[in-house]
């Protein structure tokens, strides 16, 4: 195969979409990320970006494939693919080897299981409450006035961990204003608020049984003091990357070549 072959994939998610083209030697020559799911125009202007930044035009791209959230929406990729088939896609390329893991977006957390060979052998899924998923975070953030980038900082100064009892999203949100009102400080508020979603990821991990090496995705991982906590909890090395949270759009991509090569 020459190398004059481009493949896209899109990741329209509940709170961002992300697009990679990847060459046919797996480098990424494009990518792009915006706030913004199904039903705004984010996803075709990260499609639009990440063209640009490939100094490419759509013709150029032999194969796409879409997943995510709001995949359907979307009628001019020639595949879809679940998130989780994307999810273990990605993982086995970001992260050579890896058995686990762990994915925490917007609106889902979910567990993967790779074997051996890098092939999906089991799941498990939180996408009934927000609670334990970015959704919990940004709500959070937001009743102190902050964003879920502000959180990790937070996190950094806490002296003592504010216990958040209120599994529920809404409840919780109660608890830190009240919390705050009383006087307890802010980062160890957010300590608390961290504590409750390695809580619930930790239960879901355990429910799908932990094999190292383990990995994360999702946009959760920029949350930096989190990955830490979790590693705590945990007891193993989770390995990130900067291009975490792309995860699922270049597993649409590394999809697509793989259905060129065919
Ligand atoms: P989806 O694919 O469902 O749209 P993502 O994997 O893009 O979700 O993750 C979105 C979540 O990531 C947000 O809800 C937010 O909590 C978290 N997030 C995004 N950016 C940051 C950041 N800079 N720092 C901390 N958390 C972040």
């Amino acid at each position: 195969m020459s190398a004059k072959h481009y493949f896209l994939g899109i990741d329209i998610g509940s709170t961002t979409s992300k697009c990679v083209i990847v060459d046919d030697k797996n480098n990424i020559v494009g990518k792009s990320l915006k706030t913004g799911g199904a039903g705004t125009k984010s996803p075709e202007e990260v499609v639009q970006e990440s063209l640009n930044q490939a100094q490419l035009s759509s013709k150029d791209v032999e194969i796409s494939c879409a997943t995510g959230y709001g995949r359907k929406l979307i009628n001019w990729t020639d595949y879809e693919l679940s998130e989780l088939s994307c999810h273990a896609i990605g993982g086995k390329y970001l992260f050579p080897g890896v058995r686990t893991i762990i994915d925490i977006g917007g609106q889902d957390a979910k567990v993967l299981k790779l074997d051996e060979h890098g092939s999906m052998t089991k799941f498990i899924m939180n996408d009934k409450c927000a609670a334990g998923t970015g959704r919990f975070l940004d709500m959070m953030a937001n009743a102190f006035g902050g964003k879920s980038s502000d959180l990790s900082s937070y996190d950094e100064k806490s002296e003592s961990i504010a216990q958040i009892s209120s599994t529920c999203s809404v409840f919780a949100e109660s608890e830190v204003i009240s919390k705050l009102a009383s006087g307890e400080s802010l980062p160890n508020i957010v300590a608390g608020v961290h504590e409750s979603v390695v809580d619930r990821t930790v239960s879901l991990v355990k429910r799908a049984g932990i094999v190292e090496p383990v990995a994360m995705t999702g946009g959760v991982t920029l949350n930096t003091s989190l990955v830490k906590r979790l590693e705590k909890r945990l007891d193993v090395t989770i390995h990130t990357s900067p291009i975490a949270q792309y995860n699922g759009a270049l597993g649409a991509a590394l999809y697509a070549k793989s259905k060129f090569e065919e």
